[in-house]
């Protein structure tokens, strides 16, 4: 059984702070934001992360990209500029085994895209 936080805010065994939503993924407000706006897209379907993804989930992968798309421009992101992140496992710094994009703007961002850990 599947028991990342994200399916079960998917199963809304968990409450979550909808932005978004179709048939195929969920957007949530981050429950610890590192910028004004900072939405996570996730599919609807377990994939642990980006490498679990195959072919046969390029459809939904695309779906995903353009659900950032849709959500960007609805929040008026578009004009300033944000940025879409996805994070795979230790060293990507993924804490949540169930893939999503990070969408993050509201703020001029930092320069660099990774910051280093200790
Ligand atoms: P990552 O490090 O890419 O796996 O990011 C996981 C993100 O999920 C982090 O930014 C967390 O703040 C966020 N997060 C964890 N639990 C929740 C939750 N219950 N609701 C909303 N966001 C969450």
């Amino acid at each position: 059984m599947i028991t990342d936080v994200f399916c079960k805010i998917l199963n809304k065994e968990l409450p979550a702070d909808i932005v978004a939503e179709d048939d195929n993924w969920l957007a949530i407000n981050d429950i610890n934001p590192q910028a004004p706006v900072h939405v996570l897209i996730m599919p609807k379907k377990h994939l642990t992360d980006v490498c679990a993804a195959t072919q046969d989930d390029a459809k939904l992968l695309g779906e995903l990209l353009m659900a950032a798309n849709k959500i960007a421009k609805k929040l008026g992101l578009e004009e300033k500029g944000f940025r879409l992140i996805i994070n795979h496992g230790e060293h990507g710094g993924q804490l949540v085994p169930h893939l999503h994009i990070h969408l993050l703007g509201g703020k001029r961002l930092g320069p660099k895209i990774i910051a280093e850990s200790k």
